[in-house]
């Protein structure tokens, strides 16, 4: 019986996997009054106060706010890597129970497997899935061409500058054929120059799949040089303040005037949020 399930899953993600070629394209995702309360050393944290949150089918989602404010922890329940306290999350209509192959999460260190090069890096997910050898090499091939990794099949991880391994995550997540992708501050260690690269090229390659992304980040202009929407977080506990439906033209560039402007805005937001936090903090301490 177990194995008749484990059969059929394989067979649907292959059967997804080979659905690239026609369609990709992403799905709706749903938070329902998700919160999150850690416990540590006897002590209990709310990093989530509960959020609703909806996200449309392809939408590009960033959702920013400073450190310690529950992005990363919300993200994670998207993914299905943390359990929510309260609440839940639907994608595609229907209740998460766990990790999927349809929500693939990415991280500011793009954990490579160091004894494979980039060509089996990419087509790991596919060899698991038991995609014949020829078909995950085209796979393979195709994304990594999307990521401009082109001659750079045998390289292996240490190779790589930290650009070239986030490209190669990016290929590996994309090759699998994931419907959301949940990246946490994907390029929040890389240099100015690397990360305005590949901003551009992720806005490219999410216009031409049309997955859903949801996009972590504490940087504004990035928040808003990518989203379809930026959701405004504060601390303590971590919590939506804000939905800015960003309505520029794309593609877009940093230094665009109107960019600015709106980040200015956000900014301004963000802010006074900080302070309003700052300052509560500072009655509570003095109480
Ligand atoms: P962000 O990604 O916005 O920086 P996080 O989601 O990482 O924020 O964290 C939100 C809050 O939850 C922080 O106060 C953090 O210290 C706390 N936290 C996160 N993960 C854990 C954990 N595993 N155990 C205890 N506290 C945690
Ligand atoms: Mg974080």
């Amino acid at each position: 019986m177990q194995q008749q399930a484990t059969r059929e899953t394989k067979r649907r993600e292959i059967t997804n996997i080979r659905s690239h070629a026609r369609s990709g394209g992403g799905i709706p995702l749903r938070v329902e009054g998700v919160s999150k309360t850690f416990i540590s050393r006897g002590r209990s944290v709310e990093a989530l106060r509960p959020v609703d949150l909806d996200i449309a089918a392809g939408e590009f989602v960033c959702l920013l706010g400073p450190s310690g404010c529950g992005k990363s922890t919300l993200l994670s329940i998207i993914s299905g890597l943390e359990d929510a306290s309260s609440g839940r999350v639907l994608a595609d209509g229907i209740p998460i129970q766990g990790p999927g192959t349809d929500r693939i999460q990415l991280f500011q260190e793009a954990a490579l497997f160091p004894w494979l090069d980039v060509q089996h890096n990419v087509e790991f997910g596919l060899r698991h899935a038991g995609v014949p050898a020829k078909e995950r090499a085209e796979i393979a091939h195709k994304f990594i061409d999307m990521v401009h990794l082109n001659g750079f099949e045998k390289s292996y991880s240490h190779q790589l500058s930290g650009g070239m391994r986030q490209r190669t995550a990016i290929a590996r997540a994309l090759a699998i054929n994931p419907a959301a992708l949940l990246m946490d501050e994907p390029f929040g260690a890389l240099d100015a120059l690397t990360r305005d690269r590949l901003q551009t090229e992720l806005e490219l390659i999410w216009r031409e799949t049309r997955k859903t992304i949801v996009f972590v980040t504490h940087n504004v202009r990035e928040a808003v040089a990518l989203g379809d929407r930026v959701i405004v977080f504060a601390p303590r506990p971590g919590r939506i303040v804000r939905d800015f439906r960003i309505d520029l033209p794309r593609p877009r560039h940093l230094e665009d005037h109107d960019l600015v402007d709106v980040a200015a805005e956000i900014l301004g937001v963000l802010t006074e949020v900080i302070e309003a936090q700052e300052e509560e903090e500072r009655h509570g301490a003095s109480r």
